[in-house]
């Protein structure tokens, strides 16, 4: 349920380096929850949540200006696009012919690649319905751009949601059959941006499995027991209890950085993942219609821009929850399908809901 109080002021965010004009949009609900987001790559720019006192803070790392979110590296907040996460040696086999990405990860693709939707100006609409305001993002990926075949019209709607939820919507259409996966790359602190790292923070994922990877990243193709793994977050555990653990996934990741195989049906809104901030008693609880949730430790983070609270993010200052299909499933028979044929729509919806905890 939209909330009918939920409104959207915008003001100017300044321009691209090659001229174009941002904007930033401030949602504010009835709930309490105020989230700014940018159409430069629709990032997500700050999300204030309270804690169990009603004391507010900004749980979402990010950046005061527009130049700071093109030098970033880090894909801080942004929508990713055409392919979350990564795609083996930047190739993909779709109806006989080979397409080839950029390989901007080692020898591999990721986030869809340099020019991928994290650096596009998304052309922003304000929709007033009668659940009040909601922010619609639509970007339009020309055919073989970062060498994707067909052209992809992507649109994000984000809005407000229940008590405190920032909902996004996604959808996609195309005119050639090609592959798609978004998501969204937030990196959250439930103790407030800039305070320290992640690793108190006690994490829950409604998984099972997962799917180890090799020493590039990219799964094997098997699913995995999390049973007797540091990566069994079945019941919640601190973040950082296990994360310097002798373990080999862990050693690949320097930390978490592996898709877990959600429980229930793909295509239903379920829970995820919840997150419990100890000592603000902020709980973030993660819903997803998608197969898959990478939990990335932010184990890459270091120096960059200066964070909103005035110092470059360090490492394991934020953790990322990337709702989406399975790393390289373009290239893995056994894996939920990612391919989008034109007269279909891709769909995907994820839910960050923010309370609090006794
Ligand atoms: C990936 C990491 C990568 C990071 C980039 C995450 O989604 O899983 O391996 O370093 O994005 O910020």
């Amino acid at each position: 349920m939209t909330l009918a109080g939920t409104h959207i002021e915008r003001q100017s965010f300044g321009a691209t380096p090659e001229g174009k004009p941002a904007e930033i949009f401030t949602l504010s609900g009835e709930g309490g929850l105020t989230v700014r987001i940018t159409n430069y790559a629709g990032a997500i720019v700050s999300i204030l949540a309270p804690d169990r006192a009603g004391r507010k803070a900004d749980v979402l790392l990010g950046f005061a200006s527009l130049p700071d979110y093109v030098a970033d590296d880090s894909y801080q907040g942004a929508l990713i696009g055409r392919y979350g996460n990564r795609i083996a040696k930047g190739q993909f086999t779709l109806e006989g012919r080979t397409y080839t990405l950029a390989r901007n990860n080692g020898e591999n693709h990721l986030h869809g690649g340099p020019r991928g939707f994290h650096r596009a100006i998304w052309e922003p609409r304000v929709k007033e319905g009668a659940g009040g305001a909601a922010l619609e993002l639509t970007y339009v990926s020309q055919d073989g751009e970062e060498g994707y075949p067909g052209t992809l019209t992507a649109r994000v709607v984000y809005s407000l949601e229940g008590a405190a939820g920032l909902r996004i919507d996604y959808t996609a259409t195309t005119d050639k059959t090609t592959v798609v996966n978004l998501t969204n790359h937030a990196y959250f602190n439930l103790a407030g941006e800039g305070s320290g790292d992640v690793l108190g923070h006690e994490m829950q994922i409604e998984a099972d499995q997962f799917t180890p990877v090799d020493k590039t990243l990219i799964p094997t193709g098997e699913l995995r027991s999390v049973r007797g793994t540091p990566l069994d977050f079945s019941k919640p555990m601190p973040i950082g209890a296990r994360i310097s653990d002798p373990d080999e996934q862990i050693a690949i990741g320097a930390g978490y950085d592996h898709n877990f195989v959600l429980r229930g049906p793909t295509g239903t809104l379920r829970l995820a993942a919840r997150v419990v901030e100890p000592k603000s008693g902020r709980v973030l609880e993660v819903l997803t219609t998608e197969p898959g949730i990478q939990f990335y430790s932010g184990n890459f983070l270091l120096g960059g821009p200066k964070g909103k609270a005035g110092k470059p993010y360090d490492r394991r200052t934020g953790f990322c929850l990337e709702a989406e299909h399975f790393p390289d499933s373009p290239n893995k028979t056994g894996f939920p399908p990612v391919v989008l044929k034109p007269g279909e729509t891709y769909r995907q919806t994820t839910v960050y809901r923010f309370t609090t905890a006794p």
